[in-house]
């Protein structure tokens, strides 16, 4: 049975350029209505992940004007750092929820506090806490993109990617590989093995040599091409640490002979908070065979994993290989991204109603998401 409803919680159509997402869906807004929030949601906003505005309807969740969900919802859900002048139109002492990048988007804590907003960053969940599985948007978002980014390379490259015996002769198996084994980086493992291809995987962290292996692909070794071990370097929470100068250059020394027994490398690594470090060289690409495709998952406006990579763009090198850019990959498959990403901020904002109000308490667990702090009273 449904909770009497306290809060409003709305959601805006961002469904614009190569953003496809959004943040309430209908079956979030089942959940939210049990919970006893009331989503409001900008007409069209679902659109282009296939849900209309009569699917929203047919749950129970408002459809309102763009200027109504931001003056009067107690909290609005975006999928990513909203502009200022959003910011600005959202009701004081409201709240604001989402994929918001406070560790690179330096002044989105500021924004938001001169808003009066009390704003809850997502890519701040500690993830290792077992209340926050469902609410890791991070994880849901690079599974998708770690999925759909196999199914690019492979659209892109100009051969098959299983091996095949026909009348006419083999057809050898692609091989692939992916350079940073995490939740993307596994997604892609699963998905090219899945598609026949010879995949290898590499990270710095050791647990990832396991979950490499237990998918059925090889760990690429990068101590035969002069690497050393990096394993006693783990950093914080199970993530990477940044690698120190020197490091960086055996890495990419190792990465960029290892390369060109590849047609296909997917790049995933990140450094959360910093600029994603750069694997694969100029030299790395030049030495890669005629035809061979690199997509990196990390390329942004800092830089990514591939030197000559940029966000959104697919760059042909002088040999013939292809070098995309692609940050956005959980975006092109909008459904499943929406569906997952709008779960993980439902059960975020639920944490936080409390007695018919959005309360954040500095004893909470969860209180390390706010990135800017105004009291909710009501
Ligand atoms: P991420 O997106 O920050 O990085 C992707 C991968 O790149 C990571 O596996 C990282 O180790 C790797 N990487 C970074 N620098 C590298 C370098 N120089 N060379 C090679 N690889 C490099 O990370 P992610 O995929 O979001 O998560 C990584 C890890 O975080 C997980 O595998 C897990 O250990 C931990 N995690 C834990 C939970 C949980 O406890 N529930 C949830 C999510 C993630």
């Amino acid at each position: 049975m449904n909770k009497p409803l306290t809060i409003t919680f709305g959601a805006l159509n961002e469904a614009i350029g190569t953003e496809f997402r959004v943040a309430i869906t209908p079956e979030s807004s089942a959940r939210l209505l049990k919970a006893g929030i009331q989503p409001a949601i900008e007409s069209a906003a679902g659109l282009k992940s296939g849900f209309s505005d009569a699917d929203y309807e047919a749950v129970g969740a408002k459809i309102l004007p763009r200027e109504e969900i931001l003056g009067r919802s107690d909290a609005v859900a975006y999928i990513s750092l909203p502009d200022s002048s959003v910011i600005y139109s959202q009701a004081k002492g409201s709240f604001a929820i989402g994929l918001f990048g406070s560790l690179v988007n330096k002044n989105a804590a500021q924004q938001f506090e001169s808003a009066q907003i009390t704003a809850l960053d997502l890519t701040l969940l500690p993830r290792q806490l077992s209340k926050a599985q469902s609410m890791d948007a991070l994880s849901s978002q690079a599974s998708v993109a770690g999925y759909k980014s196999v199914l690019l390379a492979a659209n892109e490259f100009n051969a098959f990617f299983p091996m095949m015996s026909t009348a006419a002769g083999t057809i050898k198996p692609a091989a692939v590989l992916i350079l940073g084994a995490g939740i993307a980086g596994l997604q892609a493992v699963g998905t090219a093995k899945r598609l026949g291809a010879v995949v290898y995987a590499y990270d710095v962290r050791p647990a990832a040599k396991e979950e490499v292996l237990s998918l059925g692909a090889k760990f690429l070794d990068l101590s035969a091409y002069g690497c050393p071990d990096f394993s006693a370097g783990q950093g914080k929470g199970g993530y990477a640490r940044e690698l120190t100068a020197e490091e960086k250059s055996a890495q990419q020394a190792a990465v960029d002979k290892a390369a060109s027994n590849f047609d296909i490398i997917i790049t995933t690594a990140q450094v959360p908070g910093r600029k994603p470090p750069v694997l694969l060289t100029k030299a790395g690409v030049d030495g890669l065979k005629r035809g061979s495709v690199i997509i990196d998952l990390a390329a942004s406006a800092l830089g990514g994993n591939v030197e000559g990579s940029r966000p959104e763009l697919t760059i042909g090198t002088e040999n013939g290989v292809k070098i995309i850019g692609a940050p956005g990959l959980a975006s092109t498959a909008p459904k499943t991204a929406s569906n997952l990403l709008a779960r993980n901020i439902a059960d975020a904002i639920t944490h936080f109603l409390k007695d018919g109000a959005l309360t954040l308490t500095p004893d909470d667990e969860l209180a390390v998401l706010a990135i800017s702090g105004v009291k909710k009273t009501s």
